[in-house]
């Protein structure tokens, strides 16, 4: 407000008038307002403003944490009073294991943690569990997932109520350490290609487990090296027939086999055990290769939620075909993937916020006769690290998202969401991961040659990360299950089905997306229109029913002379586009669902600011799709590249706020560039000084 003075001079007079025709003639101004309005800020050198949003961190960082934080803070606290189980930066491969061992052994004993008690009845908890643990190592963070997510999992979701009477309190209180064994050596994503057969013999009551070839050898499997003592076992199931071929193969099923004695730690009869080795990363985990040799296990022993065998050798299932009850089998495991994508979001606020505090505090060059600048007011230092915060943000809530609705079918079982989980996790999962393993190495580069220190982490947060894009689904294949799982959605709309929530905009954008762009439309340029989440949501959606309108034309047209798995395959590229393209859309919706929500003026308007770089730096990269039909016309591509540098600039000014919201205790970012207080003390320390 402002305040009036006594009397007022001829000079406050005039003032007072200017300001009156100028606030009326805003009233009067047609919006959205041109680009070039906000020119003089555009134009002044990034170094020499300071146009900045206030942005209260404690309030943001209470918007962003969810209810599972005291969790985590146990967990950080343990870890941190416990200078004996942090991994130091140099360790041997077995020391590394027995670390890993202790530091979860530690954990679930002398905390009382239950983590398979939340895999089944909080997931979200569970995740928050194994995001902290992933922070101190995550090493640790896999190793836990291998015993409570994969093992754990397998008995209590593939399992009936005699195995979790007899598994569960052993598998949560580590008694029962264990491992998934599905991929083989010659068999990976191909799952119902594997080969590993479990036989029923109907005089023993038993099943006999056997590995027929070298190819069919378990590899990979975690936990097995030096840790298991059981494994979910994936193996085909094989039932004897009276014809002439003597079984018959019901297809994948999960049996309990143990795997090494109780006491001696020895491997069972007919169990041989190999170590995979050393790693590009994750040494902390005990990979190992298991071959069966007529290993023999009660009936009992198959976990049979979706089909069993009677003492007399009959089997039985709900679900008639092999492929129904594979996909039942798989889509019950869907549950680490959620997690993979998390924890995944849980690096990449590890590394951008090491790379941004570096790039504040580190200083080079300047305007001559000046002091240095700091790196971050570098143009194209912002531009790799800002989108790059603002894709951060973006896949926190996405991630939350899937967590809500992973939960919520598991409490349901509605089979809607199953579909949609199933789907949703896949194509996050693919999407997150190659995002931050690209961005690990984009973190380092930014920190020039202090990245390269080991002691600064980025080294092992790439090479432990990597690997998140191979397992629980390789990026590739996953993304193609988005992409069917499109096609199937567009086929049904034509036959007048329903389609999933998350799907629903198909609906709308197919009748107002695939007709001509609006030639008028395409040329508004003023910032309010570019800022509208409509603007953006629209483009993206646009983007993503083009590609699917255009994929399936192309696949009826390859199929007549290809047949459907080459029409597939030579669509190929084109499908995991429209793959990456609906999870962006996807995305964008969760970020402005999460800016609405937000109670916090402040903290929503720089979540604002954040989620429009985030839009409409995704639609400059993919500016060329958008300008080939005229959705954009030149002008407002420019105006779109323009305002995208400016929210940068704007985002770079509150990077610090931003970094500090995501609330990571300082011992997780443990890296000395990111110290800003001690600027390089204790870097300096550490190597002698
Ligand atoms: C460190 C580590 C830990 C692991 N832990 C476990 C574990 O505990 N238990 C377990 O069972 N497994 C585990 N795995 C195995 C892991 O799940 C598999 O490696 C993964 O599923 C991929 O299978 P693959 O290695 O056979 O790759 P492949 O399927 O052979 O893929 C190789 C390449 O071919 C491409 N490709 C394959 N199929 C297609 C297709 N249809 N279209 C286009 N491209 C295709 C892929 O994109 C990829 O680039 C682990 C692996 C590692 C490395």
């Amino acid at each position: 407000m402002e305040r009036k003075k006594q009397n007022p001079t001829a000079e406050d007079e005039t003032q007072i008038i200017s300001r009156r025709i100028q606030r009326i003639s805003l009233h009067i101004t047609p919006i959205p307002r041109p680009l070039h309005d906000h020119d003089n800020n555009l134009g002044l050198l990034p170094c020499a403003t300071r146009e900045k949003l206030e942005v209260e961190t404690e309030k943001l960082s209470v918007y962003m944490r969810g209810k599972y934080r005291d969790m985590q803070e146990k967990i950080y606290e343990y870890f941190n009073a416990r200078p004996e189980l942090q991994t130091p930066v140099e360790i041997s491969k077995d020391e590394h294991r027995e670390l890993c061992w202790r530091q979860m052994y530690g954990l679930i004993r002398e905390t009382g943690i239950r983590p398979l008690k939340y895999v089944v009845e909080e997931p979200a908890k569970y995740f928050a569990i194994t995001e902290a643990v992933g922070a101190v190592d995550i090493s640790l963070g896999i190793k836990l997932g291998v015993q409570y997510s994969l093992w754990g999992g397998s008995v209590m979701n593939l399992g009936t109520k005699k195995h979790k009477d007899k598994y569960s309190e052993k598998i949560d209180s580590l008694e029962y350490p264990g491992c998934f064994a599905m991929t083989e050596l010659h068999h990976g994503s191909n799952v119902q290609g594997i080969q590993t057969v479990a036989t029923f013999d109907p005089i023993t009551d038993e099943f006999t487990i056997n590995t027929p070839n070298d190819g069919a050898i378990k590899w990979w499997i975690g936990n097995a090296a030096v840790h298991g003592k059981f494994a979910s076992v994936f193996a085909k199931l094989m039932l004897p027939t009276h014809d002439a071929k003597g079984v018959s193969d019901m297809g994948v099923h999960a049996f309990i086999v143990p795997l090494r004695h109780f006491k001696t730690h020895q491997a069972l009869p007919g169990i041989e055990i190999h170590d995979c080795g050393h790693k590009v990363g994750l040494n902390g985990v005990d990979n190992g290769a298991l071959r069966f040799t007529s290993v023999r296990i009660p009936r009992d022993n198959l976990l049979n939620r979706f089909g069993d065998v009677t003492r007399d050798g009959k089997y039985t299932s709900s679900l008639p075909t092999i492929n129904k009850r594979f996909a039942a089998t798989l889509g019950e495991l869907v549950g680490g993937r959620v997690g993979l994508g998390y924890s995944s979001v849980g690096v990449l606020k590890i590394a951008s916020t090491i790379a941004i505090r570096y790039s504040l505090l580190r200083q080079q060059f300047g305007p001559p006769k000046q002091p240095e600048i700091s790196i971050l007011d570098y143009q194209s230092q912002q531009h790799k690290l800002m989108p790059m915060l603002a894709t951060t943000y973006a896949f926190h809530f996405a991630t939350v998202n899937l967590l809500k609705i992973y939960s919520q079918m598991k409490r349901t079982h509605d089979e809607q969401l199953v579909g949609e989980v199933h789907a949703l996790s896949a194509g996050i999962k693919a999407y997150v991961t190659s995002y931050t393993a690209k961005s690990l190495s984009v973190c380092r580069e930014a920190c020039g040659g202090h990245g390269y220190a080991a002691v600064n982490r980025f080294g092992t947060l790439r090479n432990d990360h990597d690997i998140f894009q191979t397992f629980e689904g390789d990026n590739t294949v996953l993304l193609q299950q988005v992409a069917a799982d499109l096609l199937k959605q567009y086929k049904e709309k034509f036959q007048g089905g329903t389609l999933s929530v998350t799907w629903n905009y198909l609906r709308e954008s197919m009748n107002t997306y695939l007709s001509q762009p609006n030639p008028v439309t395409s040329r508004w340029e003023g910032v309010e229109h570019l800022r509208d989440p409509k603007f953006q949501l629209d483009a993206f959606r646009y983007r993503t029913s083009r590609l699917l309108q255009s994929a399936a034309v192309r696949l009826r047209k390859h199929s007549k002379t290809l047949g459907g798995f080459g029409a597939w395959n030579r669509c190929l590229n084109h499908l995991l586009t429209l793959a990456e393209s609906h999870i962006e859309s996807v995305i964008l919706e969760k970020f402005i669902e999460a800016v609405e929500n937000c109670p916090d003026a402040s903290s929503r308007a720089a979540l604002k600011l954040v989620c429009d770089l985030y839009a409409l730096h995704r639609i400059w990269n993919d500016i060329g799709t958008y300008r080939n039909v005229d959705y954009v016309a030149p002008n407002k591509a420019k105006a779109i590249h323009k305002l995208t540098d400016h929210l940068s600039f704007q985002v770079r000014n509150i990077a610090k706020e931003l970094v500090d919201a995501f609330d990571l205790p300082d011992h997780v970012t443990r890296a000395p560039i990111a110290m800003q207080s001690e600027a390089y003390a204790q870097y300096t320390q550490q190597v002698g000084f």
